[in-house]
């Protein structure tokens, strides 16, 4: 049967209604392997234009390391393309194990069990582990990704301010009776590139026989002095009872997540979380480019140690050439415009000057705290960071903005 098209209609008018409230989502095509310089086609059809990348999640550069494409090749060649079964049936080679132990240890955990993605793993542990006995109490700025997964648990919901400790501290007073508490939050917020109080949290955990959750999927390998996450930098490795990442970001950047943390809720994921239960194993291609990333960032800190020396440059360059940055220490680096269309606009010239940066507005940010979202990487050398820094400043100085105070900014353009 055809698609009717007073049904087709309905589509035709949303995705219109999306179009007009500006919101419409382009994508951009990249002709070349993901890395600093990338070939991209933008719009579609248009002629193809070399950019720097300044929006990757490709902290650590390993996206396509020769080491890791290699090691990927050679999983290829050993364990096959892929495994037709989910883990649980046929669907786990001596490399899935191999990677688990490799993440536990980096992480510092008591075990590991691999998802097909940190979206999969956050979807699937909550509701593995809480019953309704039991208390979800999560920071409100948390990812799409954990806000799913408590939608799909029986727990009690509540939330409490971002990093806000007083207001953690009522609501586990408020909820004390639960059978379990537990605290959810990002390691690394990605929006504004800030760290979760994680020190502070343990410690209201431990007054509170609370279990802390954290989703670092925006710090693993190279947040703290070796890289192992937001744990690290916090000083409380060993403490954190369920940590879920990603290995779509620093990781290599392919895709997959886990949940790593005390050794029943792992276990607890194995037989329980749909996501693990009910969807295809990662394929071996991706687990032994894995295996080499771990090995690559467990033995130097080369890599993370280049992305804090960008990261440091890089900040203190915007802030000399008179932007407004949001302040922090991670590679997330927002550019705050405030107007939505500003940062648009801001986004386009950038482009034009072979810059790749995108501008985002509400609802992904709150309303008026519109911006560019720059993430550093250690695959960007100096001259791109010089390149980068100068178009920013010209394209800054074209609206006028720089050495600008917030509410000047929005005088001129508005929220
Ligand atoms: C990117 C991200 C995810 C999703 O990771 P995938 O492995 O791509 O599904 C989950 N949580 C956070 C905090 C993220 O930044």
């Amino acid at each position: 049967m055809a698609f009717p098209e007073a049904i087709r209609s309905i589509y035709k008018s949303e995705l219109a209604g999306i179009r007009d409230a500006g919101i419409f989502k382009e994508e951009r095509i990249i002709c070349a392997p993901q890395n600093s310089e990338i070939e991209v086609e933008f719009p579609i059809g248009a002629a193809k234009q070399k950019v720097i990348n300044m929006c990757a999640n490709n902290y650590l550069g390993l996206s396509s390391h020769p080491d890791v494409v290699e090691a990927a090749r050679k999983g290829l060649d050993h364990r096959g393309y892929g495994m037709s079964s989910v883990r649980f049936i046929c669907g786990t080679q001596d490399i899935h194990k191999e990677l688990e132990q490799k993440l536990t240890t980096f992480l510092g955990t008591e075990d590991t069990i691999l998802f097909p993605s940190c979206m999969d793993a956050n979807a699937g542990v909550f509701e593995a582990v809480l019953t309704d006995q039991d208390v979800m109490i999560a920071d409100r700025l948390v990812h799409a990704s954990i806000v799913d997964g408590m939608r799909l648990c029986k727990a009690m919901t509540d939330t409490f301010k971002h990093s806000d400790m007083a207001h953690l501290e009522e609501k586990l007073q408020l909820h004390e009776k639960a059978r379990v508490k537990l605290i959810i939050t990002d390691g690394s917020f990605s929006m504004d590139g800030d760290l979760a109080k994680l020190d502070k949290i343990v410690e209201l955990a431990e007054k509170y026989g609370a279990l802390v959750f954290v989703d670092d999927s925006h710090a693993s390998g190279f947040i703290g002095k070796t890289g192992r996450g937001t744990h690290e930098q916090c000083g409380v490795m060993g403490k954190i009872d369920i940590i879920t990442t990603t290995l779509g970001k620093a990781l290599g950047g392919a895709s997959g997540g886990c949940v790593s943390g005390r050794r029943e809720l792992v276990e607890m994921c194995r037989q329980k979380a749909r996501p693990y239960l009910f969807s295809n194993t990662i394929p071996p291609v991706v687990v032994s480019g894995a295996i080499r990333v771990l090995e690559i960032i467990s033995k130097t800190t080369e890599r993370r140690d280049k992305l804090e020396k960008n990261t440091i440059f890089w900040r203190k360059g915007l802030t000399e050439a008179g932007l407004i940055i949001k302040e922090g220490e991670t590679p997330i680096v927002p550019v705050m415009l405030f107007n939505a269309k500003l940062s648009q606009d801001f986004a386009r010239d950038l482009y034009a000057e072979g810059i790749y940066a995108v501008g985002f507005f509400f609802p992904v940010v709150p309303k008026g705290q519109a911006r560019i979202r720059t993430q550093l990487s250690a695959a960007h050398e100096m001259h791109h960071l010089e390149k980068a820094l100068a178009a920013f400043t010209k394209v800054g100085g074209k609206y006028d903005i720089l050495h600008k105070t917030k509410q000047e900014i929005i005088d001129k353009y508005g929220m």
